[in-house]
């Protein structure tokens, strides 16, 4: 592989994409490495936010993933600016103070902000998880006797759903959906999230939309499109998040819910690469184009693209098979592969509550995995994964491994 000299290497995004980017290209190279990002707590654990943060306030300054006297240590520069345009053609970043950035080579690591699609009146205070100060700010409005509501059924919504109740609070989530997780993991892995929520006392609410949020003395009133008004002190919304690319209108990059990259996380723009959330690439099963939320793979594109980014690109860097790890009600929910991109999903359920495994098929092939408190399945089908497993092999692996369990 040829090493590339003399560059500057700049990266849009200090979270755990940009900030694995800059640690793998120090192992690699002397030259100034910046990270550029507007949040003065970047980098942060972000999967603690609607977890520790939220019950353990004990977690204090754990949430940092680096200070900047570690980052100053291996050299890496740090910007606390947003970045608010880019001109390719002349390899500048124009952020929003006005001054200008030259780069070598540009990695966009700016990761997701939440979108909120229903009106919310102005006096309302609406939650989201996304930063450390928006975690700390639920947080701080967490008191004994508070009723909380959420609006969506997705991890952010489980997560801080699992928290309030953890802390005693009254709970109630609404989702047009008709379930928790009921698109990306069907409805029967759903129906189960459901009953664990029913049995946790959240009050659910399900396919139902919001139409409108408002506040009378005090209280927030959240109109559901069935007509009925829910009531709460406070309100919470994990409605999805929609890729940070607005800076990058007019640059050329090539923009589809999120910028699209080659195999090798490179764009359509002369040295300019994504990675983590924002970046949509050929990953899937079956090359289809995919852009994914999760913690593990924006940490394993940075140290990949880092790679890309130092050297030619001679092949794609081997990612591994996707993970993601939850926590909802005290069970421990991990899923690999690919669930929400299946054709079939098979569900194996184990006797006595002790858990659940479901196995996700596209064509003829294993594509996905999810497991509750079953940790050493999910290693074992991540691994017929990783060998890109028939439909046909893993039914009979999960034959020998769960001869008791309910389909
Ligand atoms: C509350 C919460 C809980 C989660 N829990 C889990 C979990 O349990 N498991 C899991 O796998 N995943 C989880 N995720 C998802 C995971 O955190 C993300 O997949 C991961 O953070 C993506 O990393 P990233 O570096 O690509 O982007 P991000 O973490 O979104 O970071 C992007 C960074 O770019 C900065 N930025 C944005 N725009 C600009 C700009 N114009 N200029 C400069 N900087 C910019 C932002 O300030 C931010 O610091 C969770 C997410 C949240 C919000």
């Amino acid at each position: 592989m040829a090493m590339a000299t003399d560059l500057s290497y700049v990266i849009v995004g200090a979270s755990i994409a940009g900030l694995s980017a800059a640690e793998t290209l120090r192992t690699l190279t002397d030259a100034p490495i910046l990270l550029v990002d507007g949040d003065p707590d970047a980098p942060c654990d972000r999967t603690a936010l609607s977890k520790d943060v939220l019950i353990a306030p004990e977690v204090g300054d754990g949430v940092f993933l680096r200070t900047e006297a570690q980052l100053a240590e291996q050299r890496i520069a740090v910007r606390r600016q947003y970045a608010a345009g880019l001109d390719a053609s002349r390899h500048e970043l124009e952020l929003c103070d006005g001054t200008v950035v030259r780069y070598s080579r540009l990695l966009i690591a700016a990761g997701a902000s939440p979108f909120v699609p229903f009106a919310v009146a102005p006096d309302v205070e609406l939650h989201l998880v996304r930063s450390l100060a928006d975690a700390r700010g639920l947080r701080s409005q967490l008191v004994d006797g508070t009723s909380v509501a959420i609006i969506g059924s997705g991890l952010i919504g489980c997560e801080v759903a699992s928290a309030t109740r953890s802390l005693g609070l009254e709970t109630s989530i609404v989702s047009i959906y008709s379930g928790p997780f009921a698109k990306p993991l069907g409805v029967e892995v759903s129906d189960y999230f459901r009953a664990m929520q029913a049995q946790a006392g959240v009050r659910t609410h399900y396919s139902t939309g919001v139409t409108r949020i408002s506040a009378r003395a005090g209280v927030v009133q959240i109109e559901l499109d069935n007509g009925a008004v829910i009531e709460s002190d406070v309100v919470v919304a994990g409605t999805g998040v929609l890729p940070n690319v607005e800076w990058l209108a007019g640059s050329g990059v090539e923009l589809d819910n999120g910028i699209i990259c080659d195999d090798c996380l490179t764009t359509n723009l002369p040295d300019v690469y994504a990675a983590g959330d924002i970046a949509r690439w050929p990953g899937g099963p079956f090359g289809e184009l995919i852009r994914l939320e999760h913690w593990t793979n924006a940490a394993d594109q940075g140290h990949a693209v880092a790679r890309v980014m130092w050297g030619d690109c001679q092949s794609a860097p081997d990612l591994p098979v996707p993970y993601f790890m939850s926590s909802l009600h005290g069970k421990r929910v991990q899923s690999a592969g690919y669930p929400a991109l299946s054709d079939e999903c098979k569900v194996f359920r184990l006797a006595d509550g002790a858990g659940l495994v479901a196995l996700y098929r596209k064509k003829d092939r294993l594509v996905g995995c999810l497991t509750v408190d079953k940790p050493r399945l999910l290693v074992k089908f991540n691994a017929l994964l990783s060998e890109r497993a028939s439909w046909h092999q893993a039914l009979e692996r999960a034959t020998e491994l769960l001869p008791a369990a309910v389909t």
